[in-house]
């Protein structure tokens, strides 16, 4: 997973075990651990790369408390969710007003911020539709990385039948 600036993960730490806290949770060594690696988190991981990159430093972890951590957290508001999209439910450490670019060949999800899309004004009939907890814009495209893939050109698929060479 991509990691973010130091100073930013700290605070999105603090951030959870302070509203875990609040909340009662005990801050088992365990939840620490899935605390850090979600807060660290720039690419809003799905439970199973958490799983993974949780496992490197607490062999002991299981996919099962993975996924009660994610959603205790996600029921007490201290993150979010993304999706469901291809590949399951994504989770996001970062609250802060953002938007999302998200890649249609790979998946990848990154954050931006824009102060004009973050100020958008939502048209009356959203509220017809029920009640607004917020809103943000998802960019959908080809990443910088799969474009270099395509322009690169794609490995040559294996054939069954023979083909002559030009
Ligand atoms: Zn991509
Ligand atoms: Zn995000």
């Amino acid at each position: 997973m991509r990691k973010k600036p130091h100073t930013q993960v700290e605070q999105r730490l603090e951030r959870l075990k302070a509203g875990a806290r609040k909340a009662g949770v005990k801050l088992t060594h365990q939840r620490l651990e899935i605390f850090r690696e979600l807060a660290a988190a720039e690419d809003h991981p799905d439970a199973d790369a958490l799983f993974r990159a949780t496992q490197r430093r607490v062999p002991t972890v299981s996919v099962d408390t993975i996924y009660r951590t994610l959603w205790m957290l996600q029921e007490l508001g201290l993150i979010n969710t993304l999706g469901p999209d291809r590949g399951g439910v994504r989770f996001d450490a970062n609250l802060e007003p953002h938007h999302h670019y998200l890649c249609l060949r790979c998946g990848l999800v990154r954050d931006f911020e824009s102060a004009d899309l973050s100020a958008i004004r939502l048209p009356e009939a959203v509220n017809a539709l029920g009640s607004v907890a917020d809103a943000h814009v998802e960019v959908r495209g080809v990443c910088a990385a799969c474009r270099a893939g395509e322009a690169m050109g794609r490995a040559p698929r294996p054939t069954t039948g023979k083909r002559s060479t030009t």
